[in-house]
């Protein structure tokens, strides 16, 4: 008792600490409120001249932090855009020197920027979806851009670059820092606002599983497109700001060597976080100059081993040690839909001559089956017979080869999985597939959504589930755990997460790739009565991949045995199981085994 009041006042202090460090939010307001204090303590050269220019390549870091922390977007070029916002408004400032030049300027210096980063994302996310790629293409701006500038010298001043850009249009270096401050507290607000908007939590869910995200209807390289255009304008913004601050430009504003250095700058601080990079920003940009007075012509050196050092030993950056497992203590609930519950919709999903293969490997051919509203359509057959890989084609992974995907009576030869999706036809995958770093609640919030693109502003508690879709929650436990994050739950624990996934999507026809595997006895009883009461009272429409047969005996309207690529037997159960065929296949692939009995 008398030790328990004895730590408190302790805990207390510590958690006060611990939440002081480890969020982005109070992080933020302290760097801030120390950078308004810094010339209290500093001479006015060294605020206007160090912190300033610190300040200002911090709102470069904070917006690829934006593309690269939470976006999954590493552009190696980001230096690109910066130098383009740069370029833009010297040349303004410089033709006519006046506010309104200044005005325009800016509208240039963010619209380029984020016009560029929106072609370069145009071929990229809707091209490969590679991360490798993107690094690769964004690699090349900075060179392409540099070349450009030293192409045009009538524009850029080529190699001697553009002087004499006319200052702010205020007196003082005091003044400048402060309004400095104040453009980089509102650049902060904005991307801090931004991710922690219902939009933030789709980006971050992309960045941890794309394929997900498009399996629930969301078009994934349109917001990516969107996340990245957004951060190239807030680099240009960054630039625009530099020339007039810096009143010299060169091609050196869009080489490499600062693309990199705002890289370093983001993983050093930390990112996916906000807080990190303006720590890690401004911390090396007053760092800098110290180094290289104590230690001339070595500072680079020293600060690329403080680079490699930090992303061994702590990858998640300094400030995101401090603040990732730190949980999102948003409130999230659970409300009814307020449209119809449950969409009682009739849909067939029939494949035709359906074929699939890579090269010369035929992974199935020729197969013929229909799936509707209403059935429990369950499928069995040996490992490898090609049913994970017949679900891929018709739910738009894969392309067939031969054959066709026919959506209630209309072929849908070119579907993507997040149009079909939106059809109300999804999936649950065979190893399970969820928002790691996403609460159960984000996770249900996004499914529910459908693919339509939630807010840029706000965050929103309620997740609007279907009678159904809420029954099947609580039944699974994780209704009480809408705060845990799903990378903590166990594996049965997001087999039952990702089947509440689907069906908070409303949909009209699911495809579950063997949803009780690894699932204990007691959960595996539960699945049964659900599934049959998803079909014959709610109206859905199931394919059901499963290998034990005995489950599927008792609850199937149809079985479909597939094996080697083909359809072996489909029909009735009873018919199905009789089939002297599948007895040989079936008790063939399982000779030796006990217990399946047909
Ligand atoms: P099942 O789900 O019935 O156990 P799968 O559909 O996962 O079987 O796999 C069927 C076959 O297709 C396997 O031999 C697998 O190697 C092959 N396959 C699936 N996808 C690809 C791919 N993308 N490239 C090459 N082979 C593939
Ligand atoms: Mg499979």
């Amino acid at each position: 008792m008398s030790n328990e009041r004895l730590s408190q006042p302790a805990s207390g202090l510590a958690s006060a600490w611990h939440s002081l460090t480890s969020s982005p939010l109070a992080a933020i307001i302290l760097i801030m409120g120390g950078l308004a204090l810094a010339p209290l303590f500093v001479s006015t050269y060294y605020a206007s001249d160090v912190l300033a220019k610190a300040m200002i390549l911090a709102i470069l870091a904070v917006g690829l932090d934006l593309a690269w922390g939470y976006g999954g977007i590493l552009s190696l070029g980001h230096s690109a855009f910066f130098g383009l916002g740069a370029y833009a408004m010297s040349i303004m400032l410089l033709r006519w020197d006046s506010v309104l030049a200044g005005v325009t300027g800016m509208a240039a210096a963010i619209a380029l920027p984020a016009a560029l980063a929106a072609v370069v994302g145009w071929f990229v996310f809707f091209g490969a979806t590679s991360t490798l790629y993107v690094a690769i293409v964004t690699l090349a701006l900075p060179v392409l851009l540099s070349a450009v500038a030293l192409r045009v010298p009538g524009l850029t001043g080529g190699q001697t670059g553009l002087s004499g850009i006319p200052a702010f249009p205020w007196e003082g270096p005091l003044t400048t820092y402060y309004a400095l401050l104040a453009i980089l507290c509102a650049a902060t607000a904005l991307i801090y606002a931004v991710v922690r908007s219902d939009y933030g939590r789709l980006l971050v869910a992309i960045r941890d599983n794309e394929q997900r995200a498009q399996f629930l209807g969301y078009r994934t390289p349109h917001v990516r497109l969107g996340v990245f255009a957004l951060s190239g304008g807030l680099a240009g913004f960054a630039g625009a700001i530099y020339a007039p601050y810096n009143g010299f430009v060169s091609h050196d504003v869009l080489g490499l060597q600062l693309s990199t250095a705002a890289i370093a700058w983001v993983a050093i601080g930390g990112r996916g976080t906000v807080a990190g990079p303006l720590i890690g920003a401004i911390a090396i940009n007053v760092l800098e100059p110290v180094l290289n007075e104590a230690f001339p012509g070595l500072s680079r050196l020293l600060l690329g081993l403080v680079f490699i050092v930090v992303v061994l030993a702590v990858p998640g950056g300094l400030f995101g040690v401090l603040s990732t497992r730190r949980p999102d203590r948003r409130p999230l609930e659970v409300v009814s839909r307020p449209d119809a519950d449950e969409r009682k919709r009739q849909m067939e999903v029939a494949v035709r001559k359906l074929g699939l293969s890579f090269g010369s490997l035929t992974v199935f051919k020729d197969i013929n089956l229909a799936f509707r509203t209403g059935h429990l359509h369950c499928m069995i057959g040996p490992n490898g017979a090609g049913k994970s890989t017949l679900v891929n084609v018709i739910t738009g992974l894969l392309r067939p080869s031969e054959g066709e995907v026919v959506i209630d009576g209309v072929p849908a030869p070119h579907h993507s999985p997040a149009s079909i999706a939106r059809l109300g036809i999804v999936r649950t995958f065979q190893a399970s597939n969820v928002f790691e770093t996403l609460r159960i609640g984000d996770n249900l919030f996004l499914a529910a959504r459908t693919g339509a693109t939630p807010s840029l502003v706000g965050y929103s508690p309620k997740i609007e589930l279907s009678g159904r879709a809420a029954e099947v929650l609580q039944l699974s436990g994780l209704g009480a755990k809408l705060q845990a994050r799903a990378g903590d739950l166990g594996h049965g624990e997001r087999k039952w997460l990702e089947l509440c996934m689907v069906l908070a999507s409303d949909p009209a026809i699911i495809f579950l790739d063997e949803p009780t595997a690894g699932l204990t006895t007691a959960d595996r009883a539960k699945v049964a009565p659900l599934l049959v009461a998803l079909v014959h009272r709610h109206g859905l429409g199931l394919l059901l991949i499963e290998h034990d047969l005995d489950f599927v005996k008792s609850i199937a309207d149809r079985l479909t045995v597939l094996a080697n690529g083909s359809v072996l037997a489909d029909g009735a159960v009873e018919e199905v199981i009789r089939n002297p065929e599948v007895t040989q296949v079936y008790l063939g692939h399982r000779a030796g085994s006990q217990g399946v009995s047909l």
